[in-house]
C-alpha cells in the first residue's frame, strides 16, 4: 500500500537520478561535451562519451552498463508518468463530482 504512494515514487526515483550520477561521474562529465543534449551515445555524430571509448579513456563494458542503468531509469520515469496521469484524472474526477454535489444544493 505505502509503496503505492506516488510520492515515495518520486523519491525513488530522484534517488536513482542522481545514483548515475555519482557513479558514473566521468561519463556524465563527457557527456556535456556531446553534439547533441539528448545524446543516448550509441552512434551519434559527435559524440564525446564514444570518442572517449575510442580512445580508451574509459571501457566499453562500463558504458555498456551506463546505458542499461539510463534505460532503467527512463522506463521508471514513462511509468512514473503514467501513475501520474492516473493520479490526476482522479483528482479530477473528484472535483468534478464536488461540483455537481455543490449545483445540486443550489
Ligand atoms: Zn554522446
Amino acid at each position: 500500500m505505502v509503496i503505492d504512494n506516488p510520492g515515495i515514487r518520486e523519491i525513488a526515483f530522484w534517488e536513482v537520478d542522481k545514483g548515475i550520477e555519482a557513479a558514473f561521474p566521468e561519463i556524465e562529465k563527457l557527456a556535456l561535451g556531446c553534439r547533441f543534449t539528448n545524446c543516448s551515445h550509441t552512434q551519434e555524430p559527435g559524440c564525446r562519451v564514444l570518442g572517449a571509448v575510442d580512445e580508451g579513456e574509459i571501457s566499453r563494458d562500463r558504458l555498456e552498463n551506463y546505458r542499461k542503468m539510463k534505460r532503467e531509469l527512463e522506463y521508471l520515469s514513462h511509468r512514473q508518468h503514467k501513475s501520474a496521469d492516473r493520479v490526476e484524472k482522479e483528482r479530477w474526477k473528484g472535483v468534478a463530482l464536488k461540483v455537481k454535489a455543490m449545483k445540486k444544493r443550489r
